[in-house]
C-alpha cells in the first residue's frame, strides 16, 4: 500500500515515514499544500495523511481540491487543531478519519490499517501478481483465467497476500487481517488453510510454490519469473 503524508514539520515527518516504511508500507512526503496536489497527481495513492497547518496551501483546502474528482481516496487528518469544530469541517469536507496531535504511532498505524481495509472491502478490483488474479468484488481466483476453487478463507488468504505482495506477512498479521477478532485459532489451523491453499494453487499453476515462506519472518507471493 502506498502512501502520501503531508506534513510540514521536517522531523515528525521523518519520524513518521521511518515508521510507516518499517512497517511495510511506501510512503512518499509532502511539505507543503501545493507539493502534495502535484504528487497526488502523479501518483496512485492508497491513503493521504493529510496535516492542516500547511504552508502555501492549507490542508483543507487541498482535501476540498482532492474531493472535487476523487471522492475514493482515502484521507486520514493528522492535526493540531484539536477542536470539536475542526473536526467536523473535517469529516464533513470528506475526510476518512481524524487524529489529533499528539498522537500514538500505534495509534496511527492501526487507523491506517483500519482504513485501507474499509478500501479493500469496497473498492472493486482485480489484484494480479504473475498467472494469478484475484476478483476481489466477485471473490474468485483465475490462474491464466482460469478459475481456481478455493474456500473462503483460502480465499482471504490469498487476497491479503496479494493486496500486499511487495513485502512479507508475518503469520500474526495474516491472521489479524483474516481471521475476526472473535475467532478463537490455534496456529496449527493456520498452517492447515495456507498448506490447503497452497496444494490448490501448484495444482493449477503446476509451479511448486507461489507463496513463499521467508523463514523466521513470514510469507510473500512469489515474484514474476523469480526461482527459489
Ligand atoms: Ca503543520
Amino acid at each position: 500500500m502506498k502512501l502520501l503524508l503531508v506534513e510540514d514539520e521536517e522531523l515528525l515527518s521523518r519520524s513518521i515515514a521511518k515508521g510507516l516504511r518499517k512497517r511495510g508500507y511506501a510512503v512518499d512526503c509532502a511539505y507543503d499544500g501545493e507539493e502534495a496536489l502535484e504528487r497526488y497527481g502523479l501518483n496512485n495513492y492508497d491513503l493521504m495523511i493529510l496535516d492542516l497547518n500547511l504552508p502555501k496551501l492549507d490542508g483543507m483546502e487541498v482535501l476540498r481540491k482532492i474531493r472535487e474528482n476523487d471522492p475514493d481516496l482515502r484521507v486520514l487528518i493528522l492535526s493540531a487543531r484539536s477542536g470539536v469544530c475542526d473536526k467536523i469541517t473535517g469529516l464533513d469536507e470528506g475526510s476518512n478519519d481524524y487524529l489529533t496531535k499528539p498522537f500514538d504511532f500505534a495509534e496511527l498505524e492501526a487507523r491506517i490499517r483500519s482504513l485501507l481495509r474499509q478500501e479493500l472491502r469496497t473498492r472493486d478490483v482485480n489484484l494480479v501478481c504473475g498467472g494469478l488474479r484475484a476478483d476481489t468484488a466477485a471473490r474468485m481466483v483465475f490462474w491464466r483465467e482460469e478459475p481456481v476453487e478455493l474456500t473462503k478463507k483460502e480465499f482471504s488468504i490469498l487476497e491479503y497476500l496479494m493486496a500486499h505482495q511487495e513485502r512479507i506477512l508475518s503469520q500474526e498479521e495474516l491472521i489479524e487481517h483474516v481471521w475476526d477478532s472473535e475467532a478463537d485459532l490455534f496456529s496449527n489451523s493456520f498452517r492447515f488453510h495456507i498448506s490447503s491453499l497452497r496444494k490448490k494453487l501448484a495444482a493449477v499453476s503446476g509451479s511448486a510454490d507461489l507463496i513463499v515462506t521467508v523463514r523466521g519472518h513470514g510469507y510473500r507471493m512469489k515474484r514474476e519469473g523469480e526461482t527459489i
